[in-house]
Parts: structure tokens; C-alpha cells; sequence
């Protein structure tokens, strides 16, 4: 094999021995659970908001920032449910560049595998345990998942993972909402055969066992725009895009049919502060369809401390090294602005 094998790295049992939940913090995540899956079964027709950094690059900076989510939650507690981004693992477009909190615990550092394991499962018990949020984060890599099975409330499998098998596999043994986005390209035959892989159960080979998965009811779709062949963006959060899903979820035999859009990437172009724009044309077309309003369960939100991004060198305090977000006073306004809408 052309690898070398470095160390071997202790098992996720191992490690949630070492860094455990409190009793609180666990009931906590059954609550917020609960009320996160409200949402997908129709139970409740809150909005969920999946907010925060593109990259969990500090900790300090990250749980400022989730501190603040804390606040505004409990103002729009009526109509709204947070759950923060803490996206701890990035798929990079060719490889190169930050690949986020598991490889890079400190970001100027060389990979450090065993101390990121620890670090993406601190910061994530932090936010619970400090703030009350369990959070969402990108499977990004499917035999990871163990190390933070019990501290998250939602999990997305990101476009340039959408059509893995591995992926789909694990996401139909989840309890937990499990977002799958369109793929780069648009396809979105891709993202609902993902879902109807998600939505059944298979017996496959995980981590090191034969395993049976039930089937994840609560696997469902993200749109984040795509890109064209020839390399430009072009978004899918407009209603005639959202009439299409319903469409398309009306002609399949998926069980509790659920659309979060997102705001920004491929739909925003980037140009993140468009996204209280884009959460409000998407509200607006709730408003203006049954169809509509019933399929969208929530948003997905680009935001940091600090508004746009900088180089991974950079040392602004709150500012993503990663996508460019929306800072902390357009945040607030925006979500208490769609609150106000709903
Ligand atoms: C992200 O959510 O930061 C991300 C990488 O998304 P996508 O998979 O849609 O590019
Ligand atoms: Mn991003």
C-alpha cells in the first residue's frame, strides 16, 4: 500500500470514555431532538434554522459565537428552532486547502488526527453542555460518525458526497435528520435517490461489523444551488424550483417529504450577505403556496461573528477561513426579521 500507517487512533468508545456527556447535557439533546424532529414529521411548524460558520476553525471564537445563538433563540422561541452549524470536517473542491477542525485543530498546524478527534468532540460537548444547543455537522466522512453520535441533533451529507454509497448507507442507519444536499452539477434525481437510499434499510459492512440499518424516515433534501458545465453558479431556491421538488416528491414514495434551503453557495454565489434576501423570497413563496409551505421546513444559513472571509493565516477574531458568512448584526437582524414574517 502506498501509505504509511502512522499510529493507530483509539475507538470512538474509547474516546467518548475519555471526554463523556453529562447526564444534563444528554437530556438536553434528547429535548432539542424532539423538537428538531417536530419539524420533519409536521408536527410542529417552527422553522429550523441550521446556522452558523462554513468551518469550525476555533473553538474560542466558535462558541462566542453559539453563545449568541443562545440569546436569539430564546427570542424567537415561538416560531423558530436553532440549530447551530458546527461543521468540523470541509470537503475541499481538489484536495487541497483547510480541511477543517479534524485534520487542523489549529489551523496554521500540520494534521494532528488524534488531537482533532478530541477537539471536534470538545467544542461540540461545549456548545451542549455551555449553551444548550446540540448542533449539526457534515458526515463527511461516514466511519467518523461514532465519535459524535451523541452529540448531534442533525447531520448534512454535502453535494460532492451525495451520490456515495458509504454515505447513503450510513445516513439510513442515523436517528437523527440527515439533510442531503443537490449535488454540484444540479442533478436532482441524484439528491432524491440519495433520500430513497437513506429512507430504506440495508446490511453493509461498518466499522469493522456486519450491520442492519432501519431505514432513516427523516432523511430529506437541501438545495444549494449548482453550478453550470462551463463553471457558473446558478441558484434553486426560487418557487418554481421548490414547485419542482414538491413534484418530485409527489411522484416517489418518500415518507415525510422536507425541503431546507440554503442560502447561500451555489444559491447566493457566494455574495453572502444576499442571504436575507434569499430566506426572504423563499419565506414569500411560502406564503404564496400550501404546496410551498408545507415542503420547506428551514434554512440554511452562512454566518460568523464577523462578516466575509479571510486567508486561513488571517487573524481576524470570528471571520471564516473558509466560505464567506454573514457577521454577527446581520444575523440578528435577519433572523429576528424572519421571525416577525412567519
Ligand atoms: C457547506 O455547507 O459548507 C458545504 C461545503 O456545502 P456544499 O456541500 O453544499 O458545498
Ligand atoms: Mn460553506
Amino acid at each position: 500500500m502506498n501509505m504509511e500507517f502512522l499510529r493507530e487512533l483509539p475507538s470512538a468508545r474509547v474516546v467518548k470514555e475519555m471526554y463523556p456527556l453529562s447526564e444534563k447535557a444528554a437530556e438536553r439533546k434528547k429535548t432539542n431532538d424532539k423538537a428538531i424532529q417536530a419539524i420533519f414529521t409536521g408536527e410542529s411548524d417552527k422553522l429550523l434554522l441550521v446556522i452558523g460558520p462554513c468551518s469550525a476553525d476555533r473553538e474560542d471564537a466558535v462558541i462566542e459565537y453559539i453563545g449568541r445563538l443562545r440569546g436569539l433563540q430564546d427570542k424567537v422561541a415561538d416560531k423558530i428552532v436553532i440549530c447551530p452549524r458546527i461543521y468540523t470536517n470541509k470537503p475541499r473542491t481538489t484536495g487541497e486547502g483547510y480541511k477543517g477542525m479534524l485534520h487542523q485543530p489549529d489551523p496554521e498546524s500540520a494534521p494532528d488526527m488524534l488531537k482533532g478527534l478530541i477537539a471536534i468532540r470538545k467544542v461540540h460537548i461545549r456548545a451542549l453542555e455551555e449553551c444548550g444547543f446540540s448542533c449539526a455537522d457534515e458526515m463527511l466522512y461516514p466511519e467518523n460518525h461514532p465519535y459524535l453520535s451523541d452529540v448531534l441533533s442533525y447531520v448534512a451529507v454535502g453535494a460532492r458526497s451525495v451520490e456515495n454509497q458509504m454515505h447513503r448507507l450510513t445516513s439510513s442507519g442515523l436517528d437523527i435528520p440527515v439533510g442531503m444536499k443537490n449535488p454540484t452539477g444540479g442533478m436532482l434525481s441524484v439528491m432524491m435517490n440519495a433520500m430513497t437510499a437513506a429512507q430504506h434499510g440495508h446490511t453493509f459492512v461498518y466499522a469493522g461489523w456486519e450491520v442492519h440499518s432501519k431505514g432513516n424516515p427523516l432523511a430529506h433534501a437541501i438545495l444549494r444551488g449548482y453550478s453550470h458545465k462551463q463553471g457558473s453558479n446558478a441558484p434553486n431556491y426560487h418557487y418554481e424550483d421548490l414547485q419542482f421538488v414538491s413534484n418530485l416528491y409527489a411522484k416517489s414514495d418518500l415518507v415525510n417529504p422536507a425541503v431546507i434551503v440554503d442560502t447561500n453557495h451555489s444559491n447566493s454565489n457566494k455574495q453572502f450577505d444576499q442571504q436575507p434576501r434569499i430566506a426572504k423570497e423563499i419565506i414569500h413563496s411560502m406564503m404564496l403556496s400550501k404546496d410551498i409551505k408545507k415542503l420547506v421546513k428551514g434554512l440554511m444559513i452562512e454566518s460568523y461573528l464577523v462578516d466575509g472571509c479571510q486567508k486561513p493565516e488571517g487573524n481576524v477574531y470570528g471571520q471564516s477561513i473558509t466560505d464567506p458568512c454573514l457577521g454577527w448584526e446581520k444575523t440578528e437582524a435577519m433572523v429576528l426579521e424572519i421571525a416577525e414574517l412567519l
